[in-house]
């Protein structure tokens, strides 16, 4: 016999305290929850750690028939799942990591009207078989979590969300609540449509986080920046480190480690019961430090992560946001730290260049990047340009490095001049393969054997920038990068000049530059590793 699942409770406000124990709601929440439970449609723009689950965990609760949520996290499905059944709600979830017995059960009891949540993944969810299987019960809801998952212009785009427009046709009846932390103007904008939600309400919260505070530094030593940023001011504090690569993960934890901390290493190469292992002490020890890739953090909640560091450049403003939105969510200070360098830069445009997508991809993330770029470089409130990115108005917040400490800014024309110039005439050079290293020897005067090699003593150029630092240079070099007066191209990370490049040589065209504390010639050469 197929029942629907009774409604568990008469009003929001009473799940909302014998559930999940909580007296007040927050933020839009309770807006949020009486839309869809009374049937409408809902897309949720809410940072993360704003308190999205409830949204559509209470209105399942009010329903008639069970909520079935989409999301791409199959991974937590299970932590998800148990915390719910130990308030007491009826939850489940269906994805691949199960057995068809375990599988069997949870469909029993859907159509049996036993479910109050069930958690679906994506791939699932576009097999017809189960869409037959969900039309044989009652559903209250779909909730679409990660909704920017569906929106080829965000930074986590996953074919399987297109399949989700579907819900619409079919299920015309069931109301359908959206919600993504990271929602860009052009972001919502095709959620809204990818997923045919014309028709519904839109929450968009303020995305501020002010007791996280934003600081971004030139990168030259990274690891010895990372543990004075630790030791000075979070000694004893859990965070998260976010670097690219499994090695870079590795080689810091261990450096770390090394130096007394507690920090342990996490990325896809390592065992899942490792990893498990390692969130389950980050969750419960105190002081405990992850070093890790991107994937980790989505959907852990600790509300007492105190900073988020960044040693290498993040891909889009996005990911950024994100990722240090997993600071501070109990709204104690904490501080988003980024450590960013010409290797970053040239790394980046080349990884775009070298990416098997298509053109349009390319520009894609071409526009990320410079996003991305534009915060490191801006000498205005780095919160203010945060906030601009998602559509948000404001004004300087006194709780950034900029506002802290305002960069100066110089007439970089003439050193930019002269770098450019050496450019042009390398260019003239047969296979070259000269990158910034090479370029700045030039500028300083610098005999290597390289430029024995070339020739390059007898350049025009040669030994005209040695009023400036190595350092100063390579900041000249990727503040040029970030400004596209300078693009890296190839293998090798190639200096070339570009359109825009023309007008600085003729002088038609200034070079504003942000003013950067020098560093020892030693530290500015070994962020080339
Ligand atoms: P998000 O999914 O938006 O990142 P969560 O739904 O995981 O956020 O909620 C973040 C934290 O806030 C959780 O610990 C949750 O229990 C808590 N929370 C959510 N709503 C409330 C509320 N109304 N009152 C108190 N705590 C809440
Ligand atoms: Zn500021």
């Amino acid at each position: 016999v197929v029942r629907a699942t009774p409604p568990r409770f008469g009003t929001a406000h009473e799940a909302l305290r014998t559930v999940f124990g909580y007296d007040t709601f927050r933020g839009q929440q309770q807006e949020i929850i009486e839309r869809v439970a009374g049937g409408g449609d809902a897309v949720v723009l809410m940072p993360t750690g704003g308190g999205k689950s409830l949204c559509y965990q209470i209105p399942s609760l009010l329903r008639e028939g069970t909520g079935v949520v989409v999301s791409p996290l199959i991974a937590l499905m299970q932590d998800q799942v148990d915390a719910l059944i130990a308030v007491g709600v009826r939850a489940a979830f269906l994805n691949s990591t199960q057995d068809g017995a375990a599988r069997a059960a949870v469909e029993r009891a859907y159509l049996g009207g036993e479910l109050d949540i069930l958690y679906v993944a994506p791939e699932r969810l576009s097999s017809e078989s189960t869409k037959r299987f969900l039309e044989r019960g009652r559903i209250a809801l779909f909730a679409i979590d990660e909704a920017h998952c569906v929106s080829q212009w965000g930074h986590d785009f996953r074919p399987d969300y297109l399949a989700l427009s579907e819900l619409a046709d079919r299920w015309p009846d069931v109301p359908r609540i959206a919600l993504t932390a990271t929602a860009t103007e052009a972001t919502h904008r095709e959620l809204t449509s990818r997923l045919r939600l014309e028709g519904a309400e839109h929450y968009v919260s303020d995305f501020d986080r002010p007791n996280i505070q934003y600081r971004i530094v030139p990168k030259a030593e990274p690891r010895k920046q990372l543990l004075d940023f630790i030791t000075r001011e979070h000694p004893g504090d859990a965070g998260i480190v976010y670097a690219l690569s499994r090695n870079s993960v590795e080689k810091t934890a261990e450096f770390l480690s090394s130096r007394g901390l507690t920090a342990l290493p996490y990325h896809a190469g390592l065992d899942a019961s490792v990893r498990a292992a390692t969130q389950s002490r980050f969750l419960r020890e105190e002081g405990v430090i992850v070093v890790a890739t991107i994937a980790f953090g989505m959907g852990i909640d600790k509300p007492d992560v105190r900073f988020v560091a960044h040693i290498d450049l993040p891909k889009s403003v996005e990911g950024y946001y994100q990722e240090t939105g997993r600071a501070g969510r109990d709204g104690l200070p904490s501080t988003a730290w980024l450590a960013y360098g010409l290797q970053d830069v040239v790394q980046q445009r080349r990884m775009i260049d070298d990416s098997p997508g298509d053109l349009a991809h390319r520009r894609r993330m071409t526009q990320h990047l410079d996003a991305m770029l534009a915060l490191c470089e801006t000498v205005q409130c780095r919160r203010v340009n945060l906030l601009a990115y998602f559509g948000q108005n404001s004004s300087p917040c006194g709780n950034c490095d900029t506002c802290l400490t305002p960069p100066e800014s110089w007439d970089g024309t003439i050193p930019a001049q002269k770098l450019l110039s050496t450019v042009v005439r390398l260019k003239r050079e047969r296979n070259q393969r000269f990158g910034a290293s090479h370029l700045i020897d030039i500028l300083r005067g610098k005999r290597t054997a390289r430029v024995e090699q070339y020739g390059h003593d007898a350049l025009a150029t040669w030994s005209i920038g040695d009023d400036l630092s190595e350092s100063q240079w390579r900041g000249v070099a990727r503040q040029l990068i970030a400004q596209e007066l300078l693009k890296p191209e190839g293998e090798y990370g190639v200096l070339t000049i570009t359109p825009a490049s023309a007008e600085v040589l003729s002088g038609a065209r200034p070079v504003i530059l942000r003013t950067e504390p020098d560093r020892p010639e030693r530290a500015a050469r070994s962020s080339r590793s």
